[in-house]
């Protein structure tokens, strides 16, 4: 291998980002690291959403530098309460909470705007010599030894390795042939951001309906994120209303526990699908982020595990040059394959049970499920467990993720 040879990245959103820093960190100026996508040019980022950031993934931003940026701006999640009822139903009675803390002064989760986190990655990256550039990628060749990466601005790259954070449609999967396995939900998510009049006491609530969940979870000041699922043409038809008509449906379920409740932005619509590529490598290619796989929002663990690529990755590919070996080789890349297949199938295989046990309106389902969520409310050790593994601490945690530098 050369040392000239960079690692070129396509996507510059959380993933690629993310992984342009932890590189950077490990590996110091000896191979140069590429960050392409137009986005780049559109800072700073505009995106109205947030994202629940567990604590193994707020470790990871701690080792880059980049956490110190955005704690200012992000909301701890200090409990949660889950409820499953009918809409029409006069009461939510709680069946299960959690304390938020993973231990003494940690919460499990931060809600963090997206807006604050891809400025705070872009800065980071740019401040430690990433080459960020705002163009697309549009093509790779595999030659002996490396692959030729060409840019829509006419330039081309001589990399190692190429690493896919293009997102869900992702261009290069499809060009390197990788199939996925999954499917689309006939459900989507609206998201929109909301003012109340009472403060929340960063308590994320979770409301499970027939149609899906309705999550509340909190942003600083008097504010919470919402993600609220339904039917596909119903979240269509709900978007579109004006806005009197809206507040009402969103009154129905929100409720008035919190006081007035009032929409800040425009709700939009998501549609949800899951899907895992069949492979995350191919010649000289990794897949990270959504790229790799696309899970529901029921447990707001999508990017999460994108960040686990992403540490899971970096450690992998520093490893190996520390070693003199080259990271776009086929052994290095099977490493990391190995690393994250498996953790993913199974957030998966837990995402979509919780879906499929919760949004819908069998009766009996209803009374199996609360008895099971009473019955792990009453079981401290158990509540631990799952929390820990919300919080992605839990299997073989890479180092980024614990709070640890390469
Ligand atoms: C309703 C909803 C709620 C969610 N809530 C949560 C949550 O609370 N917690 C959580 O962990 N996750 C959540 N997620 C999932 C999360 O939003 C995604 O997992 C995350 O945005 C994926 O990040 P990414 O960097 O992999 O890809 P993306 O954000 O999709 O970025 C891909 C980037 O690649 C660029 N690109 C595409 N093609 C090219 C090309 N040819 N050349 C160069 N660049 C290219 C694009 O411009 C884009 O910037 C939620 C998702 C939905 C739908």
């Amino acid at each position: 291998m050369t040392t000239q040879q960079s690692i070129v990245i396509c996507g510059g959103a959380f993933a690629g980002l993310a992984l342009a820093l932890a590189l950077r960190q490990g590996l110091g100026a000896e191979i140069p690291i590429v960050v392409a996508d137009p986005m780049l040019a559109n800072r700073p980022s505009r995106d109205p959403r947030a994202t629940a950031i567990v604590a193994a993934c707020r470790r990871l931003f701690e080792a880059l530098g980049v956490w110190d940026e955005v704690a200012a701006t992000a909301q701890p999640m200090l409990d949660m309460v889950v409820t499953d009822s009918k809409l029409e139903d006069a009461t939510r009675p709680v069946f299960l909470t959690f304390a938020g803390n993973v231990q003494p002064g940690e919460p499990f989760a931060h809600m963090v705007e997206n807006r604050y986190l891809i400025e705070a990655l872009a800065s980071r990256a740019e401040a430690a010599g990433v080459d960020l550039r705002a163009t697309a990628v549009t093509g790779n060749d595999v030659r002996p030894g490396g692959v030729t990466v060409s840019l829509a601005d006419g330039s081309t790259i001589e990399a190692s390795l190429l690493v896919a954070a293009d997102g869900a449609r992702s261009k290069l999967r499809e060009r390197a042939g990788i199939a996925t396995h999954g499917w689309e939900y006939d459900q989507s998510g609206i998201v929109v951001t909301v003012g109340h009049e009472r403060d929340h006491q960063g308590r994320a609530e979770e409301h499970f309906l027939p149609a899906g969940p309705f999550a509340i979870l909190p942003l600083t000041g008097r504010r919470s994120s919402l993600v609220w699922t339904e039917k596909r043409a119903e979240a269509a038809r709900i978007v579109a209303l004006p806005d009197e008509e809206f507040h009402t449906e969103l009154e129905q379920r929100f409720g008035l526990h919190l006081g007035e409740v009032k929409a800040l932005d425009k709700p939009r619509a998501f549609p949800l699908q899951y899907f895992v590529a069949r492979s995350f490598i191919a010649e000289r290619l990794t897949l990270v982020g959504d790229a790799a796989h696309v899970i529901h929002p029921i447990a707001g663990q999508g990017l999460n595990l994108g960040l686990k690529d992403v540490a899971a990755l970096a450690e992998v590919v520093v490893d190996a040059v520390r070693l003199g070996i080259d990271p776009g080789q086929a052994d290095v890349l099977e490493r990391y394959q190995r690393w994250r297949r498996f953790d993913t199938m199974a957030m998966g295989f837990a995402t979509n049970t919780l879906n499929v046990l919760f949004s819908n309106e069998s009766t009996l389902l209803r009374s199996v499920r609360d008895i099971g969520l009473g019955l792990v409310d009453r079981m401290p050790p158990l509540k631990n467990a799952f929390i820990r593994q919300a919080a992605g601490l839990t299997g073989e945690v890479p180092r980024l993720l614990k709070g640890e530098a390469l």
